[in-house]
């Protein structure tokens, strides 16, 4: 959509720009921000067919993004609910203008565009926002390592590695993409879980007949993923300091071994999610089968690990929050989970909740400032991915991606007002307050007064650089 006679003036509302947070006015022309200041007066003519929009007593922020999510995901025995329309939808109509997603494993030693040029199918007629897609390894030979500088030249400057699961990485494998993405400039993300151990302890618990959904928290213990994590910085360092993504950080213990890390001078970068933040394994423990819900790996943790990862944002040791996006319905979970916990698929939502739920846990109890949460909402995960300074940003020059949040709406989340395509959230009941009531990508508003008025397939692909944190070969 050309949107050239496009203006847009978003009057007297709370601006939060990376210098400072202050009432005033925002001018869009056509897709970008053409300009912020205290005030902004209007020539008669531009007047005229302006939209003017007043947000007096709203925040205007970076729209969200979500560089966490798998829309379409396909893990063979059930396909993850949201597809590049819905999920898009869902995280408009929740504050979120771009989103990053991580592709699921293709045909076993297929090259590594197969699913990069899979997922341009799934979104291109669909995603209302604008969206990337992280790489995905799945096999290391000579001809990936060839590739993966060219997949970086389409605009995949990410590419994520998984320590577990059918496609895992071993430490040699690991650390022959580190030394070739350093190289290329790449970032590499890696979902960081100590296989073996995994598996043998849900052995354990599957022979002694213990199989209820508690046992999926306790055959992933902090360890698993903490040292993992730590076997990770080692091979970062071992590869010339190759710049490392950590995914759904759940552990304070993870988290201080990274803090200690980039004390050292370290090129580790984390990310946690609200579920991580918010809830915790007595879920798990949950009557009628209802801790299948909360079945993700890493699994939900402690208020310890909580109320460490929080702090983790505070002092900026974690750049980002993203959500995981992966919903199954419980339904779905229960049928195929039986009485066992190991057959559940993992995963939850979160693409829709994930700004009004950080806004009002984060920034409203205190937790983070507003411009720490337009950093980890939208600014860093931008300046990570290589989207910045088009993306996450409200600068003069940057694509028009805006949202409004209005600070008194107070919401109680449930599946029912939600619009992804799941029988349930893991954040059911929790009461917010504030709640975007407009989201405008490019330029075009997409939701307003919390009604959802884009267009399927208005979103666009966007190619990314390298990073501009992160990757210190730029
Ligand atoms: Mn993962
Ligand atoms: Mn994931």
């Amino acid at each position: 959509m050309e949107n050239k006679g496009n203006i847009v003036l978003i009057k007297n509302g709370i601006l939060v720009t990376p210098d400072k947070v202050f009432e005033g006015d925002l001018l869009v022309i056509g897709e970008t921000i053409a300009k912020v200041d205290d005030s902004i007066l209007l020539s008669d003519e531009d007047k005229a067919f302006a939209t003017l929009i007043d947000a007096k007593g709203k925040y205007v922020l970076p729209g969200g993004i979500d560089v966490h999510t798998h829309f379409n995901l396909d893990i063979g025995v059930a396909v993850a609910q949201d597809d590049f329309y819905t999920g898009t939808v869902a995280a408009a109509m929740g504050g979120t203008t771009t989103i990053v997603d991580h592709p699921g494993f293709g045909p076993k030693g297929c090259s590594i565009f197969h699913q990069i040029d899979t997922y341009h199918e799934y979104a291109k007629e669909n995603a209302v926002i604008d969206y990337s897609f992280h790489g995905v390894l799945q096999h290391l030979d000579e001809k990936i390592i060839a590739d993966i500088p060219k997949l970086a030249d389409q605009g995949i400057t990410s590419m994520k590695a998984y320590m577990t699961y059918d496609f895992m990485f071993s430490d040699d494998m690991l650390l022959t993409v580190l030394r070739t993405t350093k190289e290329a400039g790449v970032l590499i993300a890696i979902h960081a879980e100590d296989d073996s151990k995994i598996h043998s302890l849900r052995h354990k618990f599957l022979l002694q007949g213990k199989k209820e959904a508690i046992y999926h928290a306790k055959s992933r213990p902090v360890t698993v993923e903490s040292d993992a994590i730590k076997k990770v910085i080692a091979l970062s360092h071992k590869a010339n300091n190759a710049p490392v993504y950590i995914v759904h950080l759940s552990t304070k213990e993870g988290l201080l071994a990274i803090k200690k890390a980039k004390e050292a001078g370290q090129n580790i970068i984390a990310e946690t999610c609200p579920q991580y933040l918010l809830l915790d394994e007595s879920l798990y423990t949950l009557p009628d089968h209802q801790g299948l819900k909360y079945i993700m790996s890493p699994p939900l943790r402690t208020k310890e690990n909580q109320n460490a990862l929080w702090e983790g944002l505070f002092d900026q040791t974690l750049s980002v929050i993203a959500t995981d996006h992966c919903p199954f319905d419980f339904k779905l979970k229960k049928k195929l989970a039986g009485d066992d916990f190991s057959k559940c698929p993992g995963g939850v939502a979160g693409v829709e909740a994930r700004v009004p739920l950080i806004f009002s846990k984060g920034v409203l109890e205190q937790k983070m400032s507003l411009q720490c949460f337009a950093r980890v909402m939208a600014e860093n995960p931008a300046k990570i991915m290589g989207l910045y300074p088009k993306k996450g940003v409200i600068s003069k020059g940057s694509d028009a991606d805006i949202i409004i949040l209005d600070p008194e709406q107070k919401v109680t989340i449930s599946q029912k007002m939600l619009h992804e395509n799941v029988d349930y959230t893991p954040y059911e009941g929790i009461n917010v307050m504030g709640w975007p009531v407009l989201t405008m990508v490019r330029g075009s508003i997409i939701v307003k007064d919390s009604a959802f008025i884009g267009k399927k397939g208005y979103g666009k692909f966007i190619k990314r650089k390298k990073a501009l944190i992160g990757a210190d070969n730029r």
